[in-house]
């Protein structure tokens, strides 16, 4: 399906929970978040009714999120479900990594295709600082576990605060030349300014060419992560909900007052 920008809508990027057993700066406040209401989540059949309708409009693409989707409850059944549509070419899924090791295998049998981590520095210290008390070691095992699994390809997503010349940044990516892994530089945004830019060996943040449309946790299709624009497919159903989602897809990107990471998915 095309918007009226005449950019082709496959991508849709799902939450799955605005749950994390990370607290990252840059993302959730020290004292954690009001979580959403357990009704207010969108079922594993609902979020896949969502995902079957996104594939009758030309959908072909998915990636799961969160929070982190892997303390969702059934994320590998989810996959499993999805993995049946045949539109999709493409499942992806974007985890800090920590549970990984659990579950790469199941994941892979469930059929998953990809996948993207998250990890902002290889120093342990750092990186504990960086997710108030993370440990780096449940990253690396996971890794690991995903490269055995036979994941393939499996992208590093590192924040930057200005550039990739940063130390962090540098070390990351000698670590991935190291170990086969490819890299992407997300810097830093603020929903609430506007500040966004292209990702750094990715497509996100391109809105000229921008394919895709998001899932929250809590059932609202939104059009484009830099706007308050949101369809509920609980109260306009999914088909409804998606169609309006593409129709008021802004051109580009502004600010988004409202909404969270932790609910959006990035
Ligand atoms: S800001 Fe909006 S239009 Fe631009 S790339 Fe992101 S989601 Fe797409």
């Amino acid at each position: 399906m095309y918007d009226h920008f005449n950019r082709r809508i496959n991508y849709l990027r799902i939450s799955v929970t605005d749950r994390c057993n990370l607290r990252c700066r840059y993302c959730m406040p020290e004292h954690g978040v009001e979580l959403l209401r357990h009704q207010d989540i969108l079922s594993l059949e609902e979020i896949f009714e969502v995902a079957k309708v996104a594939t009758d409009f030309g959908v072909d693409k998915v990636r799961l999120t969160g929070g982190e989707p892997l303390v969702r409850k059934g994320v590998t059944r989810l996959i499993k479900m999805l993995s049946q549509l045949e539109a999709i070419n493409d499942l992806s899924l974007t985890t800090n990594a920590t549970l990984l090791f659990q579950f790469a295998q199941p994941l892979v049998e469930a059929g998953l295709h990809r996948i993207n981590i998250s990890l902002d520095t290889i120093n342990p210290e750092k990186y504990k600082e960086i997710t108030r008390g993370g440990d780096i070691s449940t990253v690396f095992l996971g890794i690991e576990a995903a490269q055995k699994a036979g994941l393939n390809p499996i992208k590093i997503n590192c924040v930057v605060k200005n550039s990739s010349d940063e130390e962090d940044a540098v070390q990351i990516s000698n670590f991935c030349r190291q170990h086969q892994l490819q890299v992407r530089f997300i810097h830093q945004m603020n929903l609430k300014t506007g500040e966004f830019s292209k990702v750094e060996g990715g497509s996100g943040g391109d809105c000229s060419h921008c394919n895709r449309i998001r899932l929250t946790a809590n059932g609202k299709l939104k059009p484009c992560l830099f706007n308050d624009f949101e369809f509920d497919v609980r109260k306009l159903g999914a088909k409804e909900a998606f169609l309006k989602a593409v129709e008021f897809k802004p051109q580009n990107g502004t600010t988004n007052k409202h909404g969270h990471f932790y609910t959006i998915g990035g």
